[in-house]
């Protein structure tokens, strides 16, 4: 589906399903600690700095959701918030940080590859991507690792409040150009800005269709 064509039926069933309450269930620094798969989730993965808490934040409508995991060593883990008992929302740890070491890197490359190797109940991962920067080395990394774990993704643009409209249009194009036959990619980029709540509501009812299975 084309978020140009989302319904307003569609867009009622994500404002709904993001309505519920979210709340932080666990956080996986390891395999083992992974929980039981079940409900369907949706991951969200991009480089630190990205975004991803503030656009967590505005898909759930709350001030500090993603903080609210905030332990020490959060940011390492996976952490699982439960949509209203339907979905759960599964925050990556951001990668590509500068100074992160050797061993940082390694750490996140095997909890990331032990997620996703088989993670049957993630249906999407929503590959976020700053709409200034685009499409980064580390971003590219871990496109290969989808690709080859065949795991559905898509990519989102964030902080598009930052570029003109044009530019926006022009980044989304030529990524959607270069997602064209990328098997495992949805082939429609969605554009968001949580400062604004730009695509905030047709991101919600993309995700609702696929919690749905559709
Ligand atoms: P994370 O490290 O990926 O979780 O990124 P954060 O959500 O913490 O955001 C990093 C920085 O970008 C913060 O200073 C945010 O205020 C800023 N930011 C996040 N989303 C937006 C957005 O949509 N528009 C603008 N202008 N700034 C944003």
């Amino acid at each position: 589906m084309n978020s140009q064509q989302l319904t307003a039926a569609a867009l009622e069933a994500g404002r709904k399903l993001f309505a519920q309450e979210c709340r932080f269930v666990i956080g996986a620094a390891k395999e083992a600690q992974l929980p039981t798969p079940g409900q369907p989730e949706i991951g969200f993965a991009g480089r630190s700095n990205v975004g991803k808490s503030s656009l967590l934040n505005a898909l759930a409508g709350r001030k500090s959701l993603a903080r609210v995991s905030g332990t020490p060593g959060a940011t390492r883990q996976l952490n699982f918030f439960d949509l209203g008992g339907r979905a759960y929302l599964v925050d990556l740890p951001g990668y590509g940080f500068a100074r992160a070491g050797k061993q940082d890197i390694a750490e996140w490359n095997s909890l990331i590859r032990a997620y996703l190797r088989g993670r049957a109940s993630l249906r999407r991962l929503c590959l976020l991507i700053d709409a200034r920067r685009g499409v980064g080395e580390p971003d590219r990394k871990i496109r290969a690792l989808l690709d080859e774990a065949a795991q559905s993704y898509q990519l989102v643009l964030t902080k598009t409040d930052k570029l003109p409209e044009k530019a926006v249009a022009e980044v989304v194009e030529t990524l959607q150009r270069e997602t064209a036959g990328r098997g495992a990619c949805h082939p429609e980029v969605l554009a968001t800005s949580a400062e604004t709540g730009a695509g905030i509501p047709e991101l919600r009812a993309v995700l609702a269709a696929v919690v749905s299975g559709g």
